[in-house]
Parts: structure tokens; C-alpha cells; sequence
């Protein structure tokens, strides 16, 4: 049989399973008459390469019985101070699970990319995949998802935050179908500047009540995924992407781990603190249309009493005779109406941005090289 027939029908094989025919064909020998290692032989002797592999497909299923698919996603920015160490450790679970991991270099300017190739050369279990550009943690997470074929997903932050010995536990929570995702949160905040602290605990408390997801105060992204759940996750397409909301948007059963917060092993937080405001009117914006109906509810409150100290200004002149007086005190209200209205408009404006960046329809990232094998490369 010519080697090019040959590959086309290992390829069918492998995915039909039906080794044994080809081997008969091989070795023009009857079907039924060759048991399964004298196929193997007879395809191994044919081509070493593709006979591995068809063996390796025969034997799928036990593989699968014996080890999950794991996919852990790490995204990476200017991280080369941490990214080894992480990386080597979440490789010594490597005997329990069949694993990949996926480093995305979401555009770093230092040597992050070089310890990645590094790294994919030594262990063949690491791929990565590196931007164009800085596009942001939440663009890293969803081009780590797109690109994962486990049947479970882990996100896992570079600087060993996310402490890697948790992960048979969180596998624990989901082998039996009992839930879809499992979720970490710390419960102290040690090592983190106290009004920082004091402004993420407001962020959450006023989430929660502004809007209809659930955001738990420190949950952290470090999560293992279900298929079921990351297919979810990965079917809302939006640009603007708040990924904490989306989790707890799509629903399903979540078991939430708390751990005592670990200090970054090495470099500096890539969030300043006008980073994380602006991430919070983000998540604001995505989840909630609270600072609109605000918006409407102050403008009509306001309308309300204009036209109520009208009446009584009229009244007043009518009746009394008195001159309107207090032209400083009618210049303040003026220019407080004129702020709240530009409040608003602000308010509003943020809404309108969000919409016109939607509507673009612009890829949320952009892949300049990656070693994994069929990747997507941006959406
Ligand atoms: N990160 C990223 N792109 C960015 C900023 C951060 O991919 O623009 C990654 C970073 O490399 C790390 C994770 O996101 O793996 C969390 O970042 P960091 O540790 O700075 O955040 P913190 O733990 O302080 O919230
Ligand atoms: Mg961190």
C-alpha cells in the first residue's frame, strides 16, 4: 500500500478504531485471522511513526479511564521572575493528571516569552501562545480556554499565588459529575495595602447589591472547569469581558475552597490602583444598569423640588409681595444641577463606549506565535 494510502487510513483508524483491517491489508493477510498484536506488528514494521500512533489510539480509552485531560491555563505578563518556578510546579503534579499547559504571553515586554519557549522545549506537556500585544489578563484566560481541549480547565495566575498542591482537591469536588466548577477564594488579604483592601471590600459589597450576579468578596480566578462550563464561558463572545462576573453569570453547581492568601513569590503586582478602579467601573458597567436608573430616579427627585420651590416662590410673591432674592444661593444650585447632569452624562457615555466597542466587533486577541498544534488563533 503506498505510505500516503497509508497515513489517510491510520488517520480513519485512529479515529474509527479499526485497526485490525488495515493491518490485514497490510500484510495481505484475511481479516479475523490476525489478533491484535500481530496487527500491531505488522503496523508497526509498516511505519514506525504512524504504527506508534495507531497503538497509542487503540489505547485511548484506557488512558482515559486511568487519567483525566487537564488543561492549565497560566496567564503571563512580564512575568520572568515567577513563571519557572510556577510552571515546574504545577509539573510535579504531572502524575495524576495527562495534562497541558497553556502559557499565554498576554504581550510582555521582559523575558517572559523566552522562558516559555525554554520551558515547551524541555517538557512537551507545555505549549504556549503569545500575543501581539498586551491585551490584558481577561483576554489571556478566554484565548487559554479557546485554545484547551481537556476535559477539565484550570486557570492558574504566573506568580505561584494560586497555589498548585489545591489541585487534587479542587479535582476531588468534580470527577463525579457532583460539581461543574470548583472555585478559590482567600479569605485574608495579608501583604495587601490596607485601603486597598478597604475599596475592593466596598466593590463587592456594592456589586452585589447593584446587580444580579453573585461576586464573592476575594474570590481570586484560580478555578477548575468542567467542559459543560468552560464551553459556557467561551459562548459568550463579548469584548468587553469581566471574567469574575461571567463565572458566576453562567451559573451552574460551584464549591468555593478558601485559603489563606499567598504573597507573590517574586516581581510586583501588575495592577496599579487606577488599574483596579477602572477594572471596577468595568464590572459595573458589564453587570449592572443600577447608575442608570440612579441617573433617571435623581433627575425626576430633582424636577420634584424645582417645581415645589417654584410654587413657593410664586406664592410667596403673589401673596406677600416678596422679591426673589439670593442670587448666590440660585448660582449654586445652578452649577450643583449642571455637575449632576455631567455626572450623568459621563454615566451614560460609559454605557454608549461599551456599546460602540461591542458593536466593532473586534478581535479580543491577536496571536503573534504559538507552538500549539491547530490553534484558534484570535476571535
Ligand atoms: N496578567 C496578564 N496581563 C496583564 C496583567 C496581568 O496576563 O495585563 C497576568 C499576570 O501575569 C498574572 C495574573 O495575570 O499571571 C495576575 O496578575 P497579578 O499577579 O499582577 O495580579 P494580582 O495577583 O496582584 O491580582
Ligand atoms: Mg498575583
Amino acid at each position: 500500500m503506498k505510505m500516503h494510502l497509508m497515513k489517510k487510513c491510520l488517520r480513519a483508524a485512529r479515529i474509527n478504531r479499526l485497526i485490525q483491517p488495515i493491518a490485514c491489508a497490510l500484510a495481505d493477510d484475511k481479516p479475523l485471522e490476525m489478533d491484535r498484536d500481530a496487527c500491531m506488528r505488522v503496523l508497526e514494521a509498516a511505519h514506525p511513526d504512524t504504527g506508534r500512533s495507531a497503538i497509542w489510539a487503540e489505547r485511548l480509552p484506557e488512558r482515559k479511564k486511568s487519567k483525566i485531560r487537564l488543561d492549565v491555563i497560566v496567564p503571563a505578563y512580564n512575568a520572568e521572575a515567577t513563571l519557572t518556578e510556577c510552571i515546574n510546579s504545577v509539573l510535579e503534579q504531572q502524575t495524576q493528571y495527562e495534562f497541558r499547559l497553556i502559557v499565554v504571553d498576554d504581550g510582555s515586554t521582559d523575558g517572559t516569552l523566552r522562558e516559555m519557549k525554554e520551558l515547551a522545549a524541555k517538557d512537551s506537556h507545555v505549549r504556549y501562545l503569545s500575543f501581539s500585544r498586551n491585551f490584558g489578563k481577561e483576554s489571556a484566560i478566554y484565548a487559554g480556554l479557546e485554545n484547551a481541549r481537556g476535559d477539565f480547565c484550570v486557570l492558574m495566575d504566573a506568580d505561584l499565588q494560586d497555589p498548585p498542591s489545591l489541585l487534587p482537591e479542587m479535582y476531588g469536588y468534580v470527577k463525579d459529575g457532583e460539581y461543574d466548577s470548583v472555585a478559590t477564594r482567600r479569605v485574608t488579604r495579608k501583604g495587601e495595602p490596607k485601603i486597598r483592601s478597604f475599596f475592593a471590600r466596598q466593590f463587592y459589597k456594592l456589586m452585589s447589591r447593584i446587580s444580579k450576579v453573585d461576586l464573592v468578596d476575594g474570590a481570586r480566578d484560580y478555578r477548575l472547569m468542567n467542559r459543560k462550563f468552560v464551553n459556557a464561558i467561551l459562548s459568550m463572545q463579548e469584548y468587553n469581558r469581566f471574567s469574575k462576573g461571567l463565572f458566576g453569570w453562567v451559573g451552574f453547581r460551584t464549591k468555593w475552597l478558601e485559603y489563606e492568601n499567598v504573597e507573590r513569590v517574586a516581581g510586583e503586582t501588575k495592577w496599579s490602583f487606577f488599574k483596579l478602579f477602572l477594572y471596577a467601573i468595568d464590572g459595573i458597567v458589564a453587570f449592572s444598569t443600577f447608575p442608570l436608573i440612579i441617573s433617571a430616579v435623581i433627575g425626576v427627585l430633582a424636577s420634584t423640588l424645582s417645581l415645589g420651590y417654584l410654587s413657593y416662590v410664586l406664592v410667596k410673591k403673589i401673596l406677600f409681595g416678596d422679591p426673589v432674592a439670593g442670587w448666590a444661593s440660585s448660582v449654586s444650585v445652578d452649577l450643583f444641577i449642571g455637575g449632576v447632569l455631567l455626572f450623568f452624562l459621563g454615566v451614560i457615555g460609559e454605557y454608549m463606549s461599551k456599546i460602540y466597542l461591542e458593536i466593532k466587533r473586534r478581535p479580543i486577541y491577536i496571536t503573534r506565535e504559538t507552538n500549539i498544534d491547530h490553534p484558534v488563533l484570535s476571535k
